[in-house]
């Protein structure tokens, strides 16, 4: 439910006067002018002969990770992507300047595989020359930290990418890459995560009044998130906003042991199940009265983008969803499974997960430091998370290895015939002005449906599987309050919110580690998550996903703020929350190329082994190889590195 309108006395009850910090500052110094969050086609800084006196990174001060307002996929990271798709870039752009560099590597894309592509080749050829473009005014792709410093406290969060966990076992290469970075997810979860941080406090549901017809919080939801609550489900929906009708089902969904297929043998009876989704399934098999799917709809959001309506029902029984209890299947892999149902039902994997309070952005800075040591100060996976990273010492003169932001690759073709070529160029956008670079041969780890725009000269079947997936969008907003006694007072430390703007708002992950300690007290300030995936029931996944992407970009950041204030104040007030007092500073996370698309039971093929989209996408063409985690049509940090591994390996094979 979107609060959009404008109504004066009740935004100046939510705050919307109050100066929080919530706008592109740096520093004090707004970037918009002449800087690099401009939303013209190509914004502001024109990079002149000499440029990396004028690169926006060099500027004194620069330090993204402390901006807030509207971050994630920035305004002036996509308006070069987005003209040159239109056809309208080069028209704007001019001849481009040749900068007479040439490379090693040239690697598009500064995200977990853009780093990693750098990191594994210069493993193979330490006296490589390598350069990272990426569009973004920071590295690490969706990886992104957020970084906020309130009343002499420093608080982080990620703006992206979550935690370090594995569905499959990290491959050999991915495990030895986080090794070498000194990262051992197991120890670290051990010795860090505190445990007792939020202890005695529940997951909560609110039932909002344009949903279910009246506001009303419900604390003790049982069984959620993996923890047990003293609450059975008839105790904790006694006094919901929902009809008779949809509290029994509800029970006999979560509770009942019905087989509601009788006769089907389990290889059937799975079939069937990847062949309706999950709402489907509740409706048509479980025969539920319809009241109970706005009270699910939303439960897939933050794994899969979508609600229920378009995940298929084999896949919430992998994910331990309820309503299969009664139908003795076996918690054996199918082959019907989409990539990430197929992970929880995978056997004997050893645990493998750690949350750095900045999310995998740490893995991110890791990397910079491996790569540019200049840049990132400390020398531990511990220290790293308090290291201030030089961003004027990542695209230095005579450094072998340098990152270069603010740049998106728009051209990249070889020099000569591909089959015979020795060298590509790779022409780039940067404010005003296109630039040419040249090296031995590209890793793309961009977002590969960006590629047949950059790439022209790729065969056309290829083209078309590189456009096939359609990324996930979705929104990760942090908000940093002055404490978080509204919480402790309502016993609670997640709410699901099925019906509202935000479906999820939970405190911050409690991890010390180096020097950094997570707040202990709740009268110390605190960052809020809050999950958004904009989605559009009854259409397919991938249209709900192209319909979310233009919700996001034409969303200004005064409706977020708007909507955030509203339902925080409505969720918390019971508990003594105001929003105009109590809310510090926003940053939206917004990322309409979100997640890898993964491959759904319900719309796609079942392609033969090797004839998938992201199999034809990725094959190396000439001095051309293609990474990210796209190329693997799964949205995790190691499938991000298999891919820069595997595409490195074919450019040095040549
Ligand atoms: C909100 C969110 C949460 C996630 N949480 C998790 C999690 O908890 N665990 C997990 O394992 N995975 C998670 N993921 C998946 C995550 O995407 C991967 O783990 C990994 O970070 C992907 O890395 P990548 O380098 O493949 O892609 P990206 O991180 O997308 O990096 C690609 C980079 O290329 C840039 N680029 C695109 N086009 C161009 C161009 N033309 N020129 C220059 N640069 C370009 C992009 O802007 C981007 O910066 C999450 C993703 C999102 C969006």
């Amino acid at each position: 439910m979107e609060k959009s309108d404008r109504n004066p006395a009740r935004d100046r009850e939510l705050g919307m006067d109050r100066p929080i910090t919530r706008r592109d500052f740096l520093n004090g110094m707004a970037m918009g002018a002449g800087g690099i969050a401009a939303s013209s086609l190509v914004p502001g800084f024109a990079l002149a002969a000499d440029e990396s006196a004028t690169l926006p990174q060099n500027a004194p001060g620069y330090y993204p990770p402390t901006l807030t307002g509207m971050r994630g996929s920035h305004d002036g990271s996509f308006a070069i992507a987005h003209a040159l798709r239109d056809g309208k870039f080069w028209e704007t752009a001019g001849t481009p300047v040749n900068t007479r560099e040439t490379y090693d590597l040239v690697v598009v894309g500064g995200g977990l595989s853009g780093l990693a592509a750098a990191y594994f080749y210069r493993a193979k050829n330490p006296a490589a020359r390598i350069l990272i473009l990426d569009n973004h005014d920071d590295f690490g792709g969706h990886a992104k930290r957020n970084e906020f410093h309130t009343r002499g406290r420093l608080l982080l969060s990620n703006g992206g990418t979550w935690a370090i966990e594995s569905f499959f076992p990290y491959s050999k290469e991915a495990h030895g890459l986080m090794t070498e970075l000194g990262i051992d997810p197991p120890a670290l979860e051990r010795k860090c995560h505190d445990q007792t941080a939020y202890k005695g406090l529940s997951y909560a549901c609110f039932f909002n009044k344009e949903t279910f017809g009246t506001d009303k919080l419900i604390t003790g939801v049982p069984h959620s998130g993996g923890k047990q609550s003293a609450t059975s489900w008839t105790d904790f929906l006694a006094t919901a906003p929902l009809s008779e009708d949809a509290k029994r089902d509800i029970v006999r969904i979560e509770e009942a042991k019905v087989d509601y297929m009788p006769g089907l043998s389990q290889a059937k009876k799975k079939d069937r199940l990847s062949r309706m989704s999950y709402k489907d399934f509740l409706l048509n098999v479980v025969k539920a009265h319809p009241d109970v799917v706005p009270f699910y709809q939303t439960r897939t959001h933050d794994l899969y983008g979508v609600g229920i309506d378009a995940i298929p029902a084999l896949d919430c029984w992998a994910i331990e969803f309820s309503g299969f209890q009664g139908l003795g299947l076996d918690r054996v892999p199918s082959p019907r499974l989409s990539f990430t149902a197929l992970g929880f039902v995978t056997p004997d994997q050893p645990p493998y997960f750690f949350h750095y309070p900045d999310g995998n952005a740490s893995i991110a800075r890791l990397l910079v430091r491996a790569l540019v040591p200049a840049a990132v100060p400390g020398h531990t996976a511990e220290d790293i998370v308090t290291a201030r990273v030089d961003y004027s010492k990542l695209d230095a003169e005579g450094s072998p290895i340098r990152i270069r932001l603010n740049s998106t690759a728009v051209g990249v073709k070889h020099v000569g015939e591909s089959a015979s070529a020795k060298e590509v160029e790779i022409a780039y956008g940067s404010g005003k002005q296109a630039f040419t670079v040249r090296a031995k041969g590209t890793v793309l780890a961009c977002w590969n449906m960006a590629i047949p725009y950059i790439c022209p000269e790729l065969p056309d079947k290829q083209k078309e599987a590189l456009h096939y997936g359609v990324k996930v969008p979705l929104v990760y907003s942090t908000v940093a309050v002055r404490n978080w006694t509204a919480f402790q007072n309502l016993g609670m430390q997640r709410v699901i919110c099925p019906g509202m703007y935000h479906t999820d708002v939970f405190l911050n992950s409690a991890v010390n580690i180096g020097e950094y300690q997570s707040p202990k007290s709740a009268e110390d300030p605190m960052l809020l998550h809050m999950t958004r995936t904009p989605c559009m029931p009854g259409l397919s996944a991938r249209d709900q996903q192209r319909a979310g992407h233009y919700e996001l970009l034409a969303t200004p950041f005064e409706t977020f703020e708007r909507n955030i204030r509203d339902q925080l104040g409505r969720v918390l007030g019971a508990g003594g929350f105001d929003p105009a007092r109590d809310i510090e500073a926003i940053t939206v996370n917004r990322w309409p190329h979100g997640y890898a698309y993964e491959y759904n039971p319900l719309w796609d093929a079942d392609w033969p082994v090797g004839q998938r989209p992201c199999d034809i996408a990725r094959q190396r063409f000439g001095r051309i190889a293609i990474a990210n985690s796209d190329a693997a049509a799964a949205a995790y940090t190691d499938q991000a590195f298999d891919q820069a591994y595997r595409a490195v390996q074919e450019l040095l094979a040549i």
